[in-house]
C-alpha cells in the first residue's frame, strides 16, 4: 500500500505560488552610512559684495604684516553647516554667518591648523580685522573661533538671518551696505 500523501487541495496548491514570496528572507537594513563631508567653499567672490572688499583688505593686510593667510572658507551651504554642528565644529550650523556669505575663516598659510601664539597670526587677524571694523572669533569668550571673522556684531546677527531676501537692505540699515 502507497504511503498516505497529503491530498493537494487547491489552498495547498496555491501555497506552492504563495509561500516563496511569503517567506522571501526579508534583508537587514544596510548600516547607515555616516553622511557624507558636504565640500568647503574657498572662493572669495562667493562672498557677500559688502563684506567681500574687507576680506581682500585683511589678506593684504596679513601679507604685508609678514603673516600671510590662507583663506580657509567662505560661503558654507546649510547643509554643510548642520554636518559641522553634528560634529560639535559650530555653534550655530545653518544659522551661521557663513550662509549669507558674511563670514571667512583664515588660517596662517605657514602653520595650517598648528599655529604656534609665537607666530603672531591670529593677533594680526584680529588686530587688522578690529581695524576694518569686523568682528573676530578670537574675541569671544564662551566659544573662541580664532579663524573666524565676520562682518556683523554677533547682536546683529538676528536681524540677518530675518532677513530673508531683504538682505541687502538689512545690511544698509545697519550701516553696512
Ligand atoms: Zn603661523
Ligand atoms: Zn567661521
Amino acid at each position: 500500500m502507497p504511503a498516505e500523501r497529503p491530498a493537494v487541495t487547491a489552498e495547498r496548491f496555491a501555497s506552492f505560488f504563495v509561500a516563496p514570496l511569503a517567506v522571501a528572507p526579508t534583508e537587514p537594513a544596510p548600516p547607515a552610512r555616516p553622511p557624507r563631508r558636504p565640500p568647503v567653499v574657498r572662493d572669495l567672490t562667493k562672498l557677500h559684495p559688502a563684506f567681500q572688499p574687507k576680506i581682500e583688505g585683511l589678506l593684504e593686510a596679513l601679507e604685508a604684516l609678514g603673516t600671510p593667510a590662507r583663506l580657509w572658507e567662505t560661503l558654507r551651504t546649510p547643509k554643510r553647516g548642520e554636518w559641522l554642528k553634528a560634529q560639535g565644529r559650530s555653534r550655530n550650523g545653518a544659522r551661521s554667518m557663513h550662509i549669507f556669505g558674511l563670514a571667512a575663516d583664515v588660517i596662517c598659510a605657514a602653520h595650517r591648523w598648528r599655529c604656534p601664539r609665537s607666530c603672531g597670526f591670529f593677533s594680526n587677524v584680529g588686530e587688522v580685522a578690529r581695524g576694518e571694523g569686523l568682528t573676530w572669533g578670537g574675541d569671544w569668550t564662551t566659544i573662541v573661533d580664532r579663524p573666524h571673522v565676520q562682518l556683523v556684531r554677533v547682536g546683529e546677527q538676528g536681524t540677518v538671518r530675518a532677513a530673508g531676501v531683504n538682505l541687502d537692505t538689512a545690511l544698509r540699515s545697519l550701516g553696512y551696505a
